[in-house]
């Protein structure tokens, strides 16, 4: 099931007990594909990934951490396999007995038994949104390095620009704008995954601004924040 925002906040600060990453932390090996018999590997839209616990002891691990440690090969001799077993590297429960083979993770593969849809399932536009949001005031580890502040005298004119551009979109100009800019550093191709800003100066929510616009200022407080 999809993860609401609420249950993304519950899961910050917490790590994969396999892999030792922050659970909310992904990379592009961790998202889902579709399962398909022919043709191509299809990822999954929107990119999602899965977090699934221990049905024994309950711990948490990335699906992907859970195929790649969890799920192995069991030899017959030393040139033939048998088949595949999943055993919690943590407590040792076996999650599934011997099957003779099983599917690539790039064809939809499955924890057996335990389907996508009942694993804990995160839309990376989720957890970037939780992240924007949550950045200052959360003690929250997984969130570093989303913003990072800049000053205004420092920015490129550009960005200048755009900032007092944003500045007149809530009746402001620059000389209203304080000096501490938060920059948002994430590739410019996720910015389309940004569904909510709060100002993380005072905490207001911010307007998301229009498409090819890359500032946004806090009415409340003047504090510009510059995306991607
Ligand atoms: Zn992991
Ligand atoms: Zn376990
Ligand atoms: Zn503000």
């Amino acid at each position: 099931m999809r993860l609401t925002i609420d249950k993304i906040a519950e899961l910050d600060g917490k790590t994969c007990f396999i892999c030792g990453r922050y659970l909310l932390n992904n990379t592009r090996r961790d998202l889902a594909y579709a399962e398909v018999h022919t043709g191509r590997p299809v990822l999954l839209r929107p990119e999602r990934y899965y977090l699934f616990a221990c049905p024994n002891c309950g711990k948490i691990a990335h699906k992907r951490c859970w195929y790649e440690v969890a799920d192995k090969k069991v030899k017959r001799s030393f040139f033939r396999t048998k088949g595949w077993k999943i055993v919690c590297p943590s407590c040792g429960f076996e999650i599934s007995g011997l099957r003779p083979n099983r599917l690539d993770w790039r064809h939809g593969y499955q924890i057996p038994g335990h389907p996508d849809s009942e694993l804990m399932e995160l839309y990376t536009s989720d957890v970037l949104a939780y992240k924007a949001g949550a950045l200052f005031g959360k003690v929250g580890q997984a969130i570093d390095g989303l913003f990072k502040v800049v000053g205004l005298s420092s920015v490129t004119d550009p960005e200048r620009n755009a900032i007092a551009a944003a500045a007149a979109r809530v009746g402001k100009t620059l000389s209203d704008i304080a000096a501490k800019v938060f920059k948002l550093d994430i590739p410019p191709e996720r910015r389309a995954e940004i569904t909510a800003l709060k100002c993380q100066n005072c905490g207001a929510p911010l307007p998301l601004p229009p498409p090819g616009e890359k500032a946004v200022v806090c009415e409340h407080c003047g504090t510009a924040h510059l995306l991607p």
